[in-house]
């Protein structure tokens, strides 16, 4: 079998966020049950030079966009196993950030064409492409309506999958019709439009032959009014065609064992050489060194989506409870600044770092006790699956894949990797915080939840299977999805 991956961002060349490390995570896995899988990604200005370096130009050819004729170089270089190919053209890429910008829809639809001609110009003809989140959302619509009737081309059937649904890559209808050329019958309610624009995601949503999301209470979840983002209509009249597979997490890259970035590497049966990352960390982030005064940590982006909200709303109660209070994190300003001003107003409890950084984040895994995560929705979350692999536990939500990962603490039976509560409301996290913490100092009981927690199998080769076998499925079906 042969799939291509089509995303915006990739592990380990760029990353914002979860996206990035299942773009790089999952071709490894599924390599392993013998698919041929290669990914398609931009090259952004960004990636580091040590993968410039290493990149070989296979191709060059031009991709029409509207009337311009743009350039598209593409370059490749293999990495622990799977090959890479780059979209190369640095007007739409050599910027100092990866989204956000004024042009975005032209250059993801610049992006999504490339990936589509390269298949013609690579005589790379997958069976499925796998396209992910709205940057890749026209993909799956151009193959239907325009592709298909290439030669090569009528047989690729098309994976979508969501992992985000708040974010659908809106834009005016222009860039429909003036940059991808779109015949403008299409623009109608029941197609591209939403609400007067177009939707990148939409498209993928109405044109893909499978949609998948990273986990079963996401997938349930998209279909309500709540969740759904103003797609929950077209998600239920595809319901059929959507399922939800729990995203994993690279065992390798994150292996407390073998974690050369920690100050001391630590496994189930060397738990108590974990102190010395704890210990490491609170110097870090200048906060008192002390073992006996738990230390929650926070590693997200810094948006309403994380559930700041409630954590804002309580700061004064957390605070009072005595714990130390760790946050990685960038995103929105306002966060950043409250998160400032409380670590200068509880400095002795408080540590902030505003900024993104790999290393650290490691070592905060490593060196917390608890981690958390009260979500509003959580497509899946990785970083909760990463924090029990360090053996810091989670204190979440039950919402999405938080809700399919995390298991509550039950201290009758020892049940449970760590705690949870259902409502979005600061009271009900507050209470689930302290519940965690008064169980820190049951020193016998802690330690089990911790090796409980880190026993926990989050590795990918359960989900791998389940993609595998929805590409054989696919592939055996003698038509594509009509819309
Ligand atoms: P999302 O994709 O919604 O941001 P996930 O929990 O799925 O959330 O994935 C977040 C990933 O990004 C995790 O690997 C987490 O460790 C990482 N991450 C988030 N913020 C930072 C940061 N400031 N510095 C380093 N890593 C971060």
């Amino acid at each position: 079998m042969k799939v291509l991956f089509a995303v915006s961002e990739c592990v380990p060349f760029i990353k914002s966020g979860g996206l990035a490390d299942v773009a790089g995570s999952l071709p490894k896995e599924l390599k392993k049950l013998g698919t041929d899988v290669r990914v398609i990604l931009p090259k952004y200005g960004l990636i580091p030079d040590k993968f410039r370096s290493e990149m070989k130009k296979v191709k060059e050819f031009t991709v029409q966009l509207g009337w311009r004729s743009q350039y598209c170089g593409i370059e490749a270089l293999e990495h622990d196993g799977v090959t890479f190919y780059f979209v190369d053209n640095e007007y739409y890429f050599k910027r100092d950030s990866l989204y956000g910008h004024y042009d975005d829809g032209e250059r993801f639809s610049f992006f999504s064409r490339a990936v589509l001609e390269f298949v013609a110009e690579s005589e790379f003809y997958p069976d499925v492409i796998h396209c992910h989140d709205w940057h890749t959302g026209m993909i799956p619509f151009l193959l239907r309506t325009e592709y298909y009737k290439r030669p090569g081309y009528g047989l690729i059937r098309s994976v979508f999958t969501i992992h985000n649904l708040q974010f659908q890559g809106i834009f005016p209808r222009e860039v429909l019709g003036d940059l991808l050329q779109i015949d403008s019958s299409y623009f109608n309610e029941e197609q591209l439009e939403f609400y007067g624009m177009a939707n990148f995601m939409k498209a993928a949503l109405i044109s893909a032959d499978h949609i998948t999301t990273v986990s079963p209470t996401y997938k349930d979840e998209i279909q309500t009014e709540y969740f759904g983002e103003n797609l929950d209509g077209i998600l239920r009249k595809r319901r059929e065609d959507l399922s939800g597979i729990l995203n994993g997490i690279d065992h390798v890259a994150y292996d407390p064992e073998k974690d050369p970035g920690l100050a001391a590497s630590f496994g189930v049966w060397g738990l108590e050489r974990r102190v010395i990352n704890k210990l490491q960390v609170q110097r870090s982030f200048g906060l008192p060194v002390n073992d006996d005064v738990p230390v929650v940590a926070m590693i997200t982006r810094l948006t309403k989506q994380k559930g700041l909200d409630l954590v804002r709303e309580v700061f004064h109660e957390i605070m009072a409870t005595g714990l130390q209070l760790i946050v990685l994190g960038t995103g929105d300003p306002e966060f950043e600044q409250f998160f400032r001003e409380m670590a200068a107003q509880y400095p002795d409890q408080c540590g902030v770092y505003i900024g993104f950084d790999e290393n650290l984040a490691h070592q905060v895994y490593a060196g917390s006790d608890l981690f958390l995560m009260p979500s509003k929705f959580e497509p899946c979350g990785l970083s909760q699956m990463i924090a029990m692999r360090y053996g810091s536990i989670p204190v979440v939500r039950e919402t999405g894949g938080l809700n399919d990962t995390v298991q509550p603490y039950n201290e009758f039976n020892g049940q449970g990797n760590g705690f949870t509560f259902a409502n979005f409301n600061a009271h009900d996290m507050l209470f689930t915080i302290e519940r965690g913490l008064s169980f820190y100092h049951k020193r016998e009981k802690w330690l089990k939840l911790m090796a409980k927690a880190m026993e926990t199998d989050y590795s990918w080769a359960q989900s791998a299977r389940q993609y595998n076998d929805l590409y054989s499925d696919l592939i055996s079906r003698s038509e594509s999805h009509v819309f």
